[in-house]
């Protein structure tokens, strides 16, 4: 009610505000629309006021107000995340946190940020010191360090370092519990996955403390195969070459490449593509690897920075939105292929839905062997027919991370909440009150 949010409003004090409703509503939405179903499920979800905290006892007073009153509270970086993630379900308090986005200390191989520093700006400073982060989104020319911790999973760099839930990716978190007078809690180590991938409903993070690779000189490059299968093929031997230094391997299938407006004159018609990122020192080993089985069509140093498309931007997610720009009928999934036959795997779910799916993976690093995360681009009819698919890649032995549901339990292909992370949140959101709805099985013992 009206009367609430004012009285918390004037608990805030000075901490900067936004009530106007344009603004509120428009900040309230992420990339939810890039599923069909989110798209209408989330269509009348907004924040009823953004606050925007400069420090962490801005935070800490917010949290404690929220907490007073009983408001909701959503952290919210970039609003990058694909599900939602940053959507407040039951309104409330959307709480913007750009404004902590400061290098506390930089050391060799690690470094401690506040959780609103923009990714490729954490990258330009470290690698100034030889560093960089060890993986990121495709988005980080956009997206938070604390988005991508909190709700995201891995990127470009996880085809060797694995994804973020990898012990060791994440060495600590600093958080403000969402109490009437909030504690803040330095997670250390394995302590420090309670919050992540939990969509800011375990804390709201302050500060983290991430591991550093070294910074090499990297190449992007554009391979082309005759087949999809060959580009898998080859990915597949690249990846468990130990000794070539990359960061991305991503066979994408014809006729993905023809969104691909400004490198298309690198994709020749009816070819498959592999985008990938190598060390300047391994690119000679590359092309020893490739000799007779592909050619290199493109070749450039890579760089973040303005005017240049990076080509880890038809990557990732980002293959699937290279897509959406010129046809709204698509959608996409995101599966993990059992480890023993996965170029199999990819290959029957691809001549089992022929003019459904357009086959797109990614070769990640999971659990200390070589992984292949699909994301393919489906063709989107019903949500019957979508769940249909799902269901078939399931009983195949595919892992279904479903990217079209709001809810932790739903998304993470584990149909059921982290043990840890639920009885986490019992001890720091005793009312539930952080991104409510999100992690659907808690309830509150407190009202
Ligand atoms: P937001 O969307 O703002 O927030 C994400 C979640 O984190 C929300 O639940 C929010 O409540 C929570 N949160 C934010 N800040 C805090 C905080 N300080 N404390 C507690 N909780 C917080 N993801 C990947 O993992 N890999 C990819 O390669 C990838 N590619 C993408 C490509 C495209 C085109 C798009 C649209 C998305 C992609 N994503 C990917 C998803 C998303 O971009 C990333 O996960 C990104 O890192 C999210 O960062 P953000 O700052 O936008 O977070």
């Amino acid at each position: 009610p009206a009367a609430t949010l004012s009285a918390l409003i004037a608990d805030l004090g000075d901490v900067p505000v936004v009530t106007e409703r344009k603004q509120v509503k428009r900040r309230s939405r992420d990339f939810y629309w890039y599923s069909p179903i989110l798209n209408e499920e989330l269509a009348g979800k907004f924040a009823d006021v953004i606050v925007a905290p400069r420090t962490e006892a801005d935070v800490v007073r917010t949290a404690a107000a929220c907490a007073k009153h009983r408001v909701p509270l959503t952290p919210r970086g970039a609003a990058t995340g694909n599900y939602g993630q940053c959507m407040p379900l039951h309104g409330g308090v959307l709480l913007d946190m750009n404004a902590l986005d400061r290098i506390e200390w930089l050391k060799p191989g690690a470094c401690r940020v506040g959780p609103g520093m923009v990714m490729s700006d954490m990258d330009a400073e470290t690698q100034e010191k030889g560093f960089e982060l060890r993986m990121h989104p495709s988005t980080k020319r956009r997206a938070t360090i604390g988005g991508f911790v909190a709700g995201g999973s891995g990127g470009i760099g996880s085809v060797t370092y694995g994804g973020l839930r990898e012990k060791g990716n994440i060495l600590a978190a600093r958080i403000v519990t969402m109490e009437e007078t909030p504690r803040i809690i330095e997670l250390r180590g394995d302590a420090a996955q309670n919050i992540n991938r939990a969509y800011g409903t375990t804390g709201i993070i302050t500060a983290l403390e991430m591991p550093l690779a070294p910074a090499w000189d990297w190449i992007e490059l554009i391979v082309t195969f005759e087949t999809f299968g060959e580009a898998m093929v080859f990915a597949d031997d690249v990846a468990h070459a130990d000794g070539i230094v990359k960061k991305l391997l991503s066979p994408i299938a014809w006729p993905l490449p023809t969104a691909f407006r400004a490198v298309r004159d690198a994709c020749p018609d009816g070819q498959a593509i592999l985008i990938a990122m190598v060390a300047e020192a391994s690119l000679e080993s590359f092309r020893e690897l490739l000799a007779g089985r592909g050619e290199i069509t493109l070749e450039r140093p890579a760089s973040d920075a303005p005017g240049q498309e990076p080509l880890y931007e038809y990557t990732w997610n980002h293959t699937t939105l290279q897509m959406l720009k010129g046809d709204r009928t698509v959608t996409y999934l995101q599966c993990l292929h059992p480890r023993s036959r996965a170029l199999e795997s990819v290959a029957e779910m691809a001549a089992r839905f022929p003019d459904e799916i357009l086959p797109h993976c990614e070769f990640i690093r999971f659990r200390g062997e070589v992984g292949v995360s699909g994301l393919p681009v489906v063709r989107f009819t019903t949500p019957e027919r979508l769940n249909e698919i799902i269901a078939v890649h399931e009983a195949s032995g595919v892992t279904i991370a479903n990217p079209h549901v709001a809810t932790l339990e739903d998304g993470g292909g584990e149909k059921r909440a982290d043990a840890d992370q639920l009885g986490f949140k019992r001890d720091v959101d005793p009312f539930g009150l952080l991104n409510p709805g999100k992690m659907r099985t808690y309830v509150p013992e407190r009202a």
